[in-house]
């Protein structure tokens, strides 16, 4: 009787096999979430610099932010459990790799932004930071009975160790201090985070920037949860809170989880054809993504019900 294939390869020859993909290999911590955004979530994008050590990683639809410090590389987010190989190919085209990852600052517990946090700690011990809810949401791996989203939201790998950060709280990490926002409302537990850039050195002098990292502030809402359910004034507030506290931050450069959330397109595309393109600037950034979820969520009060849009 022929033995199996498997059965006949050798232990380095299934090594090598798994090396290059060609083997069935099941990582728990990186098996792929099948949703339907993957073709856009995952869809390949060189890295982009936007200004000094910060730099997007990810797709162009899902983002992960990398600042490097003289310590180390913070991540803010995690992406999908099948983004942190392709992020590991993307470090390693710039010499790096995922354990020189210090940090992750984490914005939401939702799978699309934390879904790799176990497998990114797993190669590389980092610390890992976000809201109270959101270290409860990634211990259980699932979000609770809070989550606008909970009806359609899917598991991920969880994770037990999440350092928790409130509003206005700055960690200070390779000599970046990074200030936390409590941006809640798409999640209850959203935060966004500030830090100031700078580039360059000698005569030529130095050019800052305070860049903001916003959660998703999309207002969406799946199966029975309504943002105007009695009982919900408060989470409603809280949203606003958060949205003019984005508003009134220092503020020159607003990146977002997913890029088209600040219309960044053209930005990505003009940062790719010229790196740490001046396109990233913008003043009002971060009070005109306020103003859009701001009207969106006012939108979604008065119809009583899902903006019929995103349905
Ligand atoms: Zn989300």
């Amino acid at each position: 009787m022929t033995r199996p294939l498997l059965a006949r390869l050798s232990a380095a020859a299934l090594i090598w096999l798994a090396a290059v993909g060609a083997g069935p290999v099941d990582d728990p911590l990186t098996r792929p979430i099948d949703t339907a955004n993957n073709a856009r979530w995952m869809a390949p994008q060189a890295p982009v610099r936007v200004h000094g050590g910060t730099w997007l990683y990810g797709s162009a639809h899902l983002s992960v932010g990398v600042v490097d410090t003289p310590q180390g590389l913070v991540l803010i987010d995690a992406g999908l459990p099948q983004s942190v190989p392709v992020l590991a190919q993307a470090l390693a085209a710039r010499g790096r790799r995922l354990s020189d990852i210090r940090a992750i600052l984490l914005t939401e517990g939702h799978y699309d932004h934390a879904g790799g946090v176990a497998a990114i700690v797993r190669a590389s011990g980092a610390r890992v930071y976000g809201s109270a809810w959101t270290a409860a949401t990634l211990a259980r791996g699932i979000s609770d009975e809070d989550d606008p989203q909970r009806a359609t939201i899917v598991p991920f790998p969880p994770f037990r160790g999440v350092r928790v950060l409130g509003d206005g709280a700055v960690l200070r990490i390779g000599g970046v201090a990074f200030t936390v926002m409590a941006t809640p409302g798409h999640t209850p537990g959203s935060l966004s985070y500030r830090w100031r850039s700078c580039d360059g050195a000698g005569s030529a002098g130095r050019d800052c920037a305070t860049i903001v990292f916003a959660s998703s502030l999309n207002p969406l809402a799946t199966g029975a949860y309504r943002y105007d359910a009695p009982g919900r004034a408060g989470v409603v507030a809280a949203f606003r809170r958060g949205l003019d506290r984005l508003r009134a931050q220092p503020c020159d450069i607003v990146l977002t989880t997913h890029p088209e959330h600040a219309e960044a397109d053209a930005r990505l595309a003009a940062s790719i054809d010229h790196p740490a393109s001046p396109a990233w600037r913008d003043t009002n950034g971060c009070i005109a993504l306020a103003d859009r979820f701001a009207a969106r969520l006012t939108k979604i009060l008065q119809a009583g019900r899902q903006d019929p849009a995103r349905q």
